[in-house]
């Protein structure tokens, strides 16, 4: 996806600070003040530009952020919120009313799959969980109620790839609404130059990429954002997953380095994984040839940021994986922890920990085994120093 280039759209971003700052100004207040009573009603009728009223409906800082990954996403609006499923749940309850029903991918993130098994059902919204990657079993499940497809593009954690251009032909089919997480591929992949109408971030994983904070994303049409925030009726505004300022501030810091760590994450991933692959290690990535979505990514990508930092190896049991975890974290390889998109190697036995809200049956029927390790590879500057050391604690474990 050449002629959409989300990087120089964040390169071009440029805010001047109430003082003249080469940073925007952090507004830290809650509350505006108005020198006419009549100005202060037009804004709460939304008719007053430029104008704050109260910091849950918008605030200068979280509009600066916005701006910024609407524009990085190519899309007219965003609404930051202060975590990912903050900006999952709304969305999708904005989307559908009582007696609605969604398609979701059936690998997708713990906490959104158990939000729409658990939660959603008790606003009357029914979810089909299915395989993302066939598009005839996307279509089957669809019937007259239903308004929105659901998948993340890698999913988690499984690293399934979900054919964005295919089920975006689907939903226009069906006058449909593709949500799509994009969580995992941020630059790499960009959802709606390949037909998407909403794309979501946890802006806690690379977006931030430091590790100190949850924070999400919708981006979307101007007038899908105006509604999550309608005082009325809108989602985000009724249930309130408000961004502080001063987060959303130090998020938009890191965004400006997101081009070089992605370009550095893919790189140590792709490293990693093949010479795993090579060692005999079950490894799943989606830069390796033996990935079967390998050509639909390589289809949809922009290639200078690579196949992304998220890989999977299966070391065959749970305590062989606990055990490498372990041993990793105390040679200080990485951590021990869930997440991802951090500077240090993050790693995860997925079963027990962010997929644990998935039934087990329903696990192994998705292929989800005991021991699978998630890994989210980290900055490493020397990574072939990186592998030498996994591989010594593999063999120290007899899993090489
Ligand atoms: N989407 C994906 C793909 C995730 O991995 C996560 C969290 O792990 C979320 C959404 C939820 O984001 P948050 O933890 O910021 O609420």
């Amino acid at each position: 996806m050449k002629n959409f280039n989300p990087v120089n759209k964040i390169q071009d971003l440029q805010y001047f600070g109430e003082f003249g700052g080469v940073n925007p100004s952090i507004s830290d207040s809650s509350t505006y003040t108005f020198l006419s009573a009549k100005t202060m009603f037009d804004t709460f009728e939304g008719n007053a530009e430029g104008c704050y009223l109260y910091s849950r409906h918008s605030s200068p800082s979280n509009l600066y952020l916005d701006q910024a990954l609407a524009a990085m996403e190519g899309t007219e609006a965003a609404n930051v919120s202060a975590s990912g499923m903050g900006a999952i749940t709304p969305t999708l309850l904005q989307l559908c009313s009582q007696g609605e029903h969604i398609v979701a991918s059936r690998t997708i993130y713990g906490g959104t799959y158990a939000f729409l098994k658990n939660l959603a059902p008790r606003f009357g919204v029914q979810t089909s969980f299915v395989d993302i990657t066939k598009l005839e079993a996307v279509e089957a499940a669809i019937r007259p109620e239903t308004r929105v497809l659901y998948c993340e593009t890698v999913s988690n954690p499984l690293l399934e790839i979900a054919n964005i251009s295919g089920l975006a032909e689907i939903a226009k089919r069906y006058n449909l609404k593709l949500v799509v997480d994009n969580t995992f591929s941020p630059l790499s992949i960009s959802p709606i130059a390949l037909g998407a109408d909403i794309v979501i971030h946890s802006l806690t994983k690379y977006i931030n990429g430091s590790s100190d904070t949850v924070a999400g994303v919708t981006c979307a049409s101007r007038a899908f954002i105006n509604s999550l925030k309608d005082v009325n009726s809108g989602c985000s505004m009724l249930l309130g997953p408000t961004m502080d300022s001063l987060r959303s501030a130090s998020v938009m810091k890191n965004l400006r380095t997101l081009h070089i760590r992605i370009k550095q994450h893919s790189r140590n991933a792709l490293y990693l994984a093949e010479r795993f692959e090579r060692d005999g290690i079950k490894t799943v990535y989606p830069g390796l040839q033996s990935h079967s979505s390998h050509e639909v990514y390589k289809s949809m990508m922009d290639s200078e940021f690579g196949y992304g930092g998220m890989m999977t190896i299966d070391v065959g049991s749970l305590e062989k994986a606990n055990a490498l975890m372990e041993l990793m974290q105390t040679r200080k390889l990485g951590y021990l922890a869930v997440s991802l998109g951090f500077y240090k190697t993050l790693f995860s036995a997925p079963g027990t920990s962010t997929s644990s809200e998935i039934p087990m049956e329903e696990q192994k029927a998705m292929g989800l085994t005991d021991g699978l390790i998630r890994m989210s590879i980290g900055l490493d500057e020397d990574i072939e120093r990186t592998y030498n050391m996994m591989k010594t604690c593999m063999v120290e474990l007899s899993i090489l």
